[in-house]
């Protein structure tokens, strides 16, 4: 069974009105609820086109637990066309990151189940959703992007498992989580064919899938004596790079997400053999962001996907106005082993920004810092 709800925003300015659309399959509380959206980062196409292939996928097939797609999660964003180019990462209004500052609940969520949790893990479950949508009845957003992340979290705060679909620049697949969800969903990882996966109990931004995961972990660290699981498995998936929009590959990317699926009995099928692991994950404290150390044209010696070690030339920035005397090359080297997974679309380098990423599996930064890019 499908059914389709929009969700108008709050009308931000005179004249102009913006809804969200939400697909339901299966029945609510029949089975296991995932939630899944794409382009939250309204810039990243993939994730648009994986939920089209996914959504005709389901349309055939019969879900067993209740499954709600939101296929274009964040209609600011894919509004804000500039020039010739869509931006969509940044709210315009205040430059904050749309997926950055989500709801961080969990005192509110504590203060109303603190007397009403027991030993029950179900129970104790079932009190904090309860709990936690009676908070958000009471959370009142000033500003449309602030009511958008609240809709977003309504609708998946009860989730079983959490899908957030992006892409990074010019990449390879790989997956965000939380560090107490693993190797629990080291199923995710391998079905979608991921090289890295990326782990945080917390990634100091606040991102939307943190935002329905870290709670669990943060009550059972708030209340020890009570058995609360980490009901939550909830991952941002980045689908390669921002121009990896081909058919077979999204399609297959599609039914990735439908064969997890089976596994976890949210849709009817036996699902195929899992696929084995590629890499095992590493903590997200371990990511090399290689920054550019001076201006100029970037210039990159390795591919996404290639294992490099510490003190491997990544790129080089070439400076077209050296002074006299001055190497018009520099070399830019990495800080860890590990796979490179991401470079910069860009190819002009100026001071401190980031150019390639790479999953490296010694920690390189404390876990108490921000630990995400802008
Ligand atoms: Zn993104």
């Amino acid at each position: 069974m499908k059914s389709i709800e929009n969700i108008d925003l709050p009308i931000a300015s005179p004249g102009a009105g913006r809804s969200l659309r939400v697909m339901r399959y299966g029945m609510p509380g029949k089975g296991p609820k995932v939630y899944i959206q794409a382009g939250l980062h309204a810039d990243e196409a993939p994730g648009f086109l994986v939920a089209h292939h996914l959504e005709q996928l389901l349309d055939s097939l019969d879900v067993l637990g209740e499954i709600v797609l939101v296929p274009v999660a964040n209609p600011i964003g894919l509004g804000q066309w500039r020039d010739e180019f869509l931006q969509g990462r940044f709210d315009f209004a205040n430059s904050v990151n749309f997926n950055r500052q989500h709801l961080n609940l969990t005192e509110k969520i504590a203060a109303r189940a603190e007397s009403l949790l027991g030993d029950d893990a179900d129970i104790n479950i079932a009190i904090i959703r309860k709990c936690t949508a009676d908070v958000l009845k009471e959370v009142h957003p000033a500003d449309e992007a602030g009511a958008l992340k609240k809709i977003l979290f309504s609708l998946a705060h009860d989730a079983d498992i959490v899908l957030d679909l992006h892409c990074d620049y010019d990449a390879i697949m790989h997956v965000y989580m939380g560090t107490p969800l693993w190797p629990e969903g080291a199923d995710l990882a391998a079905q979608m064919g991921a090289e890295v996966t990326l782990l945080a109990e917390k990634s100091g931004g606040d991102p939307f899938d943190e935002a329905c995961s870290r709670l669990w972990w943060d009550l059972a660290k708030r209340f020890p004596a009570h058995s609360i699981p980490s009901a939550c498995l909830s991952a941002t998936i980045e689908l390669r790079g921002i121009a990896d929009t081909d058919h077979r590959v999204a399609l297959q990317d599609a039914r990735n997400i439908i064969s997890f699926l089976q596994r976890r009995k949210v849709v009817e099928g036996a699902a195929p053999q899992l696929p084995q692991l590629l890499n095992e994950a590493t903590p997200l404290t371990g990511v090399d962001y290689i920054k550019a150390e001076a201006p100029g044209v970037v210039v990159f010696l390795k591919e996404p996907g290639e294992y490099v070690t510490r003190n491997d030339v990544v790129a080089e920035i070439i400076n077209p106005l050296p002074k006299k005397g001055e190497s018009p090359v520099l070399a830019v080297r990495c800080k860890t082993d590990g796979v490179l997974f991401s470079r910069n679309y860009d190819r002009f380098a100026r001071p401190g920004r980031v150019l390639a990423k790479i999953a490296g599996k010694e920690a390189l930064r404390d876990p108490e810092e921000s630990l995400l890019t802008v």
